[in-house]
Parts: C-alpha cells; sequence; structure tokens
C-alpha cells in the first residue's frame, strides 16, 4: 500500500489530552519554523469531546510551534506506520506566549524560580496504569513470573522508550492485577513534563501495536488499586549543586526547600483541581490506598501528600545524601495535563519561598484516625473529596490569579464544570469504563 510519513506537533491541554496536527514530512523544515495553525477555542474540548463555554468562540488564531528538541521517531519495525510527533508550544501570531498553552505556563514558572531564588526544578514522574494485554494469571505484585508473562510487552515498551530519547529509571509489574509502573530518569526544568506526556503516548502506541490499550485512570474499577502520578522532586542551584537536604533540619530539608514544601502544602488543597483533575480523581484521593488525603509531609510514608523519600546509605555503594535526598507529591495522576502539574507544584513553591514560609513539621500516624482538633494543630487538612470541592478551593484561592496570567484561571474552571456536568448522569460503571479509554 502506498505510503507518506506524517509527523504530528501535538500539545497537552487542560482536559489532560494529547492533541495536535499533522504534515507530511517532506515539509518539516517548514513546519519546524512556522508550525500549523491552532484554534483557541480548541482549549475548551473537554476528554469526553464535548465543548465547555468559551471565552474565544469561534474568533481568532494561534500557532502551535514544535520544539525540535521533543522530537519523538519510533519505528516499531512491524510495518506499521513510525510514531512521529514533536511537542509543541501554543502562541500568538507574533511568537509571544498564549494564556492557556499548559507547556508556556510550566516553562513561565520554572523560569520564574529560576529568577527569582536561583533555583532549578529537577523532577520526574513516576507513573502507573493498566495494560488490558497483561498475562494476569496467577498475578503477584512485583512478581518475577507476572512480568515474565508480560515481558513482550514490556521490552518493546522500554525500547520504544529509549527510542524516543526517554531513559527509563525502573518498570515494575505493580500491586493491581495488569498494573505496572515505570519512572524515567530525572531532568531539570521542563522536560521531565515533556517525558511524562512521551511516556504515556508511547505507552498507547506500544499496547496498539499489540492489539491492546493501556490506561493511566486514577480509578479503572472501584474495587481496584488507583493509578497515581507520583511527581519526585528536588532543587538545584546555579553550580547544579544539590540543595534540598541540610543536616542540621531534624528531617533533612534545606531552608530554601523547606520554604518551597511549604508553599506546596499550603496550596495544595487549592492546586489538587489541576494535580488530580478528574471526575475520578476523588476516589483514589482517600486514606489507605497508598494514595495521598491530607496536604501533609512525612518521612517514608506512601500516605502523605508529600513524602520525603529514603536516602541509601551503605558505605562506598550509595551517592551522597544530598544527591540522593527528595521529596515525593503522591496526590496527583494522570488526568492532568504533566505541564499544569509542574506549572502548579513550582508556583505554589516559589510562593513559599517569597513568603519565606517556616520549614514544615513532618507529621506521623494515621491521620485519618485523627480528630479535626488535632489535624488542626498540625496545621493539616484533609485534600478535597471531589472535583467540585477542589474547584471551589481553586476558585477562591486569590493568589492562583497571581499565578496564571489573563483568562487562564476562568476557562480551566468553564472546562472543569462542563466535564463535571456531562458525567453527572453516567452509572458508576460506565464511567470507569469512558475515563479508562479517555486516559
Ligand atoms: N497505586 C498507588 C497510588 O494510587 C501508589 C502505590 C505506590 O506507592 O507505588 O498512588
Ligand atoms: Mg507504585
Amino acid at each position: 500500500m502506498i505510503r507518506t510519513d506524517l509527523v504530528m506537533i501535538v500539545t497537552s491541554d487542560i482536559s489532560g489530552q494529547v492533541r495536535g496536527k499533522g504534515f507530511p514530512v517532506s515539509n518539516l523544515e517548514k513546519r519546524l519554523k512556522r508550525g500549523m495553525g491552532w484554534v483557541p477555542t480548541n482549549v475548551q474540548i473537554t476528554c469526553l469531546n464535548s465543548i465547555a463555554e468559551s471565552p474565544y468562540g469561534s474568533v481568532g488564531d494561534l500557532i502551535l510551534v514544535p520544539d525540535e528538541k521533543t522530537e519523538v521517531k519510533v519505528d516499531f519495525e512491524d510495518n506499521g506506520a513510525v510514531e512521529h510527533f514533536f511537542i509543541g508550544d501554543i502562541l500568538h501570531l507574533d511568537g509571544s506566549p498564549w494564556e492557556c498553552c499548559t507547556r508556556g505556563l510550566a516553562q513561565k514558572a520554572l523560569a520564574d524560580l529560576e529568577e527569582e531564588t536561583g533555583l532549578f526544578f529537577n523532577s520526574t514522574f513516576e507513573h502507573e496504569f493498566f495494560y488490558t494485554g497483561a498475562d494476569q494469571t496467577g498475578w503477584n505484585g512485583f512478581g518475577l513470573e507476572s512480568y515474565r508473562k508480560n515481558s513482550l510487552f514490556a521490552q518493546t515498551f522500554v525500547s520504544a522508550l529509549e527510542k524516543a530519547g526517554v531513559d527509563t529509571d525502573t518498570f515494575l509489574p505493580e500491586f493491581g492485577p495488569g498494573q505496572f509502573e515505570v519512572t524515567t530518569s530525572p531532568c531539570v526544568g521542563i522536560r521531565s513534563a515533556d517525558q511524562s506526556l512521551i511516556l504515556r503516548e508511547v505507552a498507547r502506541a506500544t499496547a496498539d501495536r499489540f492489539n491492546e490499550r493501556v490506561s493511566f485512570s486514577p480509578m479503572v474499577k472501584s474495587d481496584s488499586v488507583g493509578n497515581g502520578v507520583h511527581i519526585h522532586f528536588s532543587l538545584l542551584d546555579r553550580e547544579n549543586k544539590a540543595v534540598t537536604y541540610d543536616r542540621s533540619n531534624k528531617q533533612g530539608l534545606g531552608e530554601k526547600a523547606g520554604m518551597f514544601c511549604a508553599g506546596v502544602l499550603k496550596y495544595m488543597p487549592a492546586i489538587t483541581a489541576l494535580m488530580a483533575p478528574g471526575v475520578l480523581s476523588y476516589q483514589r484521593l482517600t486514606p489507605h490506598k497508598w494514595s495521598a488525603a491530607f496536604n501533609n509531609l512525612a518521612v517514608q510514608d506512601r500516605e502523605a501528600g508529600l513524602r520525603i523519600c529514603p536516602v541509601i546509605e551503605i558505605k562506598g555503594k550509595a551517592g551522597k545524601t544530598a544527591d540522593q535526598y527528595n521529596l515525593e507529591y503522591r496526590a496527583a495522576d494522570a488526568s492532568a495535563s504533566p505541564y499544569l502539574q509542574i506549572a502548579a507544584l513550582v508556583r505554589a513553591g516559589l510562593q513559599g519561598i517569597k513568603d519565606q514560609l517556616p520549614i514544615p513539621e513532618a507529621t506521623q500516624g494515621d491521620l485519618s484516625l485523627m480528630s479535626k482538633e488535632e489535624l488542626e494543630k498540625m496545621g493539616v487538612t484533609r485534600l478535597p473529596q471531589s472535583l467540585d470541592q477542589a474547584l471551589e478551593l481553586f476558585e477562591n484561592e486569590s493568589i492562583i490569579k497571581e499565578w496564571f496570567p489573563g483568562n487562564f484561571q476562568d476557562v480551566y474552571l468553564k472546562h472543569k464544570y462542563q466535564e463535571i456536568k456531562d458525567t453527572r448522569e453516567i452509572e458508576p460503571e460506565k464511567l470507569y469504563a469512558l475515563y479508562g479509554r479517555v486516559y
């Protein structure tokens, strides 16, 4: 059959979907410079393919311009089409950033962090997903047998990631039957979010080659474990030196990192609307699911909103503590755009530094068993328990208007309220299936 290679330029939008436009590879040079036309109201296409109210209407034109560094070109060598795309930035026709480009919002937050504090954000996304083609016979979390029975998919996936320029840190069969976890190596700046987008899409492309699907949806059914996105991060100075750790603090948090974490904790309830923004996200963010239910900091506790990760101390084998020390944001999932996750996290942390918030204390024990008064004393609150609640906190947090330009917050709210409206009448089983498919 005759075929022409097509290249896509894509964006990860408010709905957490990856959308774009394509062109024949012969036009690559032109498209790298000028990109392709993009419609403002596209940002209001929800994950269910409805359109929320848009301030832009049918008017206006933007461009989606590829970032050459993000090229993904994976030939699975199975005679199928080569997976070839670039991640783009949505710009005005004069090249200036557009208010609702998620990647632009993340880049601006990272640039402001650097300019205002001299710090760089080093991070990686840990992803969990279910694979429909998984051989679940005698499934055992972390089981070698569970891996072996699915190693063809696993190896093809990791090979595809490698060809896409993404270095896999770890891959494992998770606890849920048919669930896997994959983590990429940490990167400074926007690249970690790029890698998160690429990882999700390469997982989908790999599954597609096996005529199967993957789902990163936070909950795939009511009685299953969730799919989390855990964002690991640390801070580097201009000399590339890790500054997150300070041994003189009892939790090991350096001064700036402590303020950063304090900001993240303070705004965690309000930014949940950006970090875990699906209608099903709130079934995962409950106690005893090893996800996160409170805006607390805790040492090595997998129920914490923000977890201080372990440091390996074997003499002569482990690296320096300061280079290993990192935090893990656990109240996040893949119904979000990774760019909005980075933007929200960095904005909240930067605010903590600007306001010189005190270094937070780590909590201990099971917070779900504590009284409201006890929690209040620790300065901890329950995270929102529905998307409605999360959006209300997001809307009422006045500082958010300063973090994001122009119409962004209003557009975001309209988008998400449309999603709530669209899903209100759908029975739970159908909703799991629907979200399972779109994420
Ligand atoms: N599946 C859990 C979540 O929803 C995380 C399990 C783990 O600690 O890796 O976040
Ligand atoms: Mg896991």
